[in-house]
């Protein structure tokens, strides 16, 4: 181990690992995870993995390559999707705070590994070669390895409402596990219609009952579905949202096409989504019906060599399945090229 990295190690223990790291100044971190990367940059550009994907997911798999001392590329262009989100909840440890403190300290710790680079920058094309893959970045620079895995979460697609998207993880919200909490027994809307809503409906009811389902249209229910958000005392208001008034990212009020106005303190909405590259279906990684780079229980795609984690191959999209996810891939691939090898 370089006196370098010992010395960070031992800097970041000190006086407690959460409150040392979180009083590191950034410029301090930078200035570790910088020397790192320029050791491991100047001597390695072939790479045993590179991870498309820098965030939690494509952290967790480093951590599990790195303490197996397998040369590791992340590349990552830094706009994880939760980004916007003032406080993230729901992960053991880190419950409440920002997205950025939970990632700052993942990669502080990653860092510490000595076979772990970092790359700055955006992946745009991913090839497969005679004894692995080669990846290109925007601003042109090649890197190859053995192995590849894609922790590239997905892009959610902002509705044409006026507002939404400033709210977007602030008030308006995906996830009642994430965000419901902080807005119980409080006013609250759901924009959603058909099974989607009615799979919602009794987990937001948990936390407040005064809901209201926003269906933009024709509400789509079965008899069933109807007898039951009736008997719950749900309003369903089938008008079509223009705009949702805000300050700073807190709901005022949404605005309906005919002109009236529902005051709200927060709303769900299940938006589209798309992967944030095409890199694996270039490879030929298989997608689900839903969108997602289909993989097995162990992450692998069907790709020789090629591993998916995180948002981009989950439905069950949260912080601990992002690391859970990448756990795992990173432990397979490293399983894997120790059976080659051996
Ligand atoms: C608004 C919002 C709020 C949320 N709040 C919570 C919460 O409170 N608690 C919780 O548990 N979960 C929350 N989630 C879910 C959680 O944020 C995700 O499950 C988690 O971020 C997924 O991690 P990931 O690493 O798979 O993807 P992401 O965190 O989205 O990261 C993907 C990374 O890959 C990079 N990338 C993508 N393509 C490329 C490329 N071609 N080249 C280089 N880099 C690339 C991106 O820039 C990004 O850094 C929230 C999600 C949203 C949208």
């Amino acid at each position: 181990m370089e006196a370098k990295n010992m010395k960070r190690r031992d800097f970041i223990k000190s006086g407690g690992l959460a409150l040392s790291t979180f009083a590191i100044p950034f410029s301090i971190m930078d200035f570790f995870t910088e020397s790192n990367k320029k050791n491991n940059m100047n001597n390695q550009q072939k790479f045993d993995a590179i991870i498309i994907g820098g965030s939690y997911a494509g952290l967790s798999a480093a951590m599990a390559l790195g303490r197996s001392t397998r040369n590791t590329l992340v590349i990552d262009n830094g706009k994880p999707c939760n980004r916007q989100t003032p406080h993230s909840h729901n992960f053991l440890t880190q419950d409440g705070q920002t997205p950025k403190e939970i990632a700052t300290l993942g990669k502080a710790q990653v860092a510490q590994y000595p076979t772990i680079s970092f790359h700055d920058g955006l992946a745009t094309k991913g090839t497969k070669t005679t004894d692995g893959f080669e990846v290109t970045t925007q601003s042109g620079k090649v890197f190859t390895s053995k192995k590849l895995i894609f922790a590239t979460g997905i892009a959610d697609e902002m509705p044409d409402i006026e507002g939404f998207a400033e709210c977007w993880g602030i008030s308006v919200i995906h996830c009642p596990y994430c965000h419901g909490y902080e807005y119980r027994k409080q006013k609250t809307a759901l924009m959603a219609n058909g099974e989607t809503a009615f799979h919602m409906i009794p987990l937001i009811h948990n936390l407040t009952d005064q809901l209201i389902v926003l269906t933009q249209g024709k509400a789509d229910f079965s008899e069933e579905q109807w007898q039951k958000i009736k008997a719950h005392k749900v309003e369903v208001i089938e008008k079509e949202i223009t705009a949702v008034k805000h300050q700073k990212g807190h709901i005022e009020k949404v605005v309906f096409k005919d002109g009236t106005t529902l005051e709200l303190d927060a709303m769900y909405a299940a938006i589209p989504f798309k992967q944030h590259t095409d890199i694996p279906q270039a490879l030929g990684c298989e997608m689900t019906e839903q969108g997602y780079i289909q993989v097995d229980d162990f992450q692998k795609t069907n790709i020789a060599g090629v591993y998916a984690c995180g948002d981009n191959a989950t439905r069950m999209r949260s912080v601990a399945n992002a690391v859970y996810q990448g756990s795992v891939a990173g432990a397979m691939l490293n399983g894997e090229l120790s059976h080659e090898i051996f």
